[in-house]
């Protein structure tokens, strides 16, 4: 297969992946707004990263793109309000994670005014601005990935001598079943998108330009080639660089990116390693839209666009919804008020998660929210059997790890052993749980082997911190004994002085 690939390529593809059924059932619904509901509800964290600090109280009024929730440490990203209104409640609440658990969320009534303040002034003399700034601007406009990794974006664009980037790579690849949020963006909103590549070209300073489609979302590729054309006529920035559109076989998982970086560079992007390593920037569509606007319209990230759909949904929809609407209020929106008998999966089938509470928010990684009914494929659980050891899943491996004796190890609690055959290196793509004839939850294994060895360095962080902080207690203590002896060892010598020189003052003179 990966000969053939090569062969219709013309180069090197990425190992492994599969090919999925791709139900693009919302590929030709256009966007349309979800309404504002009565109360927003913004959880203190939405990225990867150290959790927000409120800068507000409950009673406080708000405008639409206030900044509510401040970073704390470098890796986070702040929190804007969705709508103008009341700070009415902060407190705990469920959110988007597979472990049900709540967090703290800051709840803003709607006045319904929808008032905007603005980040700051439009720059749309960027290609005038120094990088730094724009990346300032990206960094308080809390844009973070929006393709689900969550990852906070202005870090991705800091400048490293050491290692130029001379690619962007625009990700239009949207691999995963169902989803189609990206591919309704680059139909409707082409001229943005390549303005938004553009202004990354001008950050890193990169030459090269690439907008990455895979081959089953024809219109989005027809309307990308001709925005880009038109920007090669118009903008002198665009048209002394390189930018190309490159169309690639559908393959899952081609949206990741490093599987991205190496089917359009051919390089491989080391473990460990990041993509600007290989000279590579690698940005998701919808992230690029929001630096778009956060740039050029001083817009902070309070929106996005969502795809509800799955064998579940009545009608497919690529929504944009207002963050911090609960999923619940977009669902009835969508006409489905009864979700007894259904799945809810946050993201797409394959690397989503199972959201268990429909009253938490659609928050920045919300990329789809797709309801598959009890019964189906998908939501099925089909009973694990013994593996067989086909060697199907290292075959569909990206990676090239070696899932069935990473499940074995994991399995026997054997973390650390587990950890030697590089567990941290997988992407949790789910293409070796897909083509397991047992039916093993690989994919789960792994998740749960990551938390395990998560949680075993945490303890061993914690008996490390209270070993020094004991040492360092008895070092003081000795500390302090040795300066009590010395002291009171100088009492002694100087209470001998004084009662030598009293006794002699005492004696009778000759
Ligand atoms: S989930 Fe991990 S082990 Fe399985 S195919 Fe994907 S990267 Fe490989
Ligand atoms: S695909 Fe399943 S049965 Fe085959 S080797 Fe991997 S874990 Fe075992």
């Amino acid at each position: 297969m990966r000969r053939l690939l090569e062969h219709i390529w013309g180069r090197k593809p990425f190992d492994g992946g599969v090919v999925l059924d791709m139900h693009k059932d919302g590929a030709q619904v256009p966007i349309t707004d979800c309404p504002l509901p009565e109360v927003l509800i913004h959880p203190l964290k939405q990225h990867i990263g150290e959790t927000c600090k409120p800068l507000v109280a409950v009673g406080d009024h708000v405008l639409r793109g206030q900044n509510i929730a401040r970073s704390q440490g470098y890796v986070s990203a702040p929190v804007h309000a969705g709508t103008s209104g009341t700070v009415v409640r902060i407190e705990e609440h469920p959110v988007p994670h597979p472990s049900g658990l709540g967090m703290l969320c800051i709840f803003i009534e709607a006045d319904g005014e929808d008032r905007r303040q603005p980040l700051g002034v439009m720059m749309t003399n960027w290609l005038q601005r120094d990088p730094a700034q724009l990346r300032e601007r990206i960094r308080a406009a809390g844009i973070t990935g929006l393709g689900g990794a969550g990852f906070p974006t202005f870090i991705k664009l800091l400048r490293d001598q050491r290692h130029p980037v001379n690619t962007v790579i625009l990700n239009g690849i949207e691999c995963e079943p169902w989803l189609t949020h990206d591919q309704r963006l680059m139909t409707e909103r082409s001229d943005d998108i390549v303005h938004g590549l553009a202004i990354l070209m001008h950050m890193t300073g990169a030459d090269h330009g690439v907008i990455a489609i895979e081959d089953n979302k024809p219109e989005a590729i027809a309307a990308m080639q001709d925005a880009i054309h038109s920007w090669q006529c118009e903008c002198e920035h665009i048209a002394s660089t390189s930018v190309r559109l490159e169309v690639l076989p559908t393959r899952y998982p081609q949206g990741s990116e490093k599987q991205l970086i190496q089917a359009i560079t051919g390089k491989e992007v080391p473990a460990g390693k990041l993509p600007l390593h290989v000279g590579v920037l690698c940005q998701n569509i919808s992230s690029t839209l929001a630096i778009y606007r956060a740039i050029t319209a001083a817009e902070p990230l309070t929106e996005r666009v969502v795809t509800v759909s799955g064998q579940g949904m009545p009608a497919p929809a690529n929504l944009r919804v207002r963050l911090g609407t609960p999923i619940r209020y977009v669902l009835a929106h969508c006409g489905l008020d009864q979700l007894d008998g259904m799945q809810i999966i946050h993201g797409g089938p394959m690397m989503g998660e199972r959201l268990k509470h429909p009253e938490a928010p659609v928050v920045k990684s919300t990329t789809g929210l797709l309801l598959i009914p009890d019964d189906t494929l998908y939501a099925e659980h089909q009973p694990e059997e013994p593996c067989i050891r086909c060697g199907h899943c290292g075959d569909a491996c990206p990676i090239r790890l070696v899932p069935n004796l990473m499940a074995d190890l994991i399995r026997d609690q054997q973390f650390e052993q587990a950890e030697g055959y590089q567990l941290f290196d997988c992407i949790e793509c789910g293409c070796c749980s897909y083509v397991c004839p047992s039916h093993i939850p690989l994919v789960h294994y792994f998740r749960y082997g990551k938390g395990q060895l998560a949680q075993l360095r945490q303890e061993r962080a914690f008996a490390e911190a209270s070993r020094q902080r004991s040492e360092q207690r008895m070092a003081r203590l000795e500390q302090e004994k040795a300066a009590k002896a010395a002291r009171r060892q100088k009492a002694r010598a100087r209470s001998k002085v004084a009662t030598r020189t009293a006794d002699k003052q005492q004696e009778p003179p000759a």
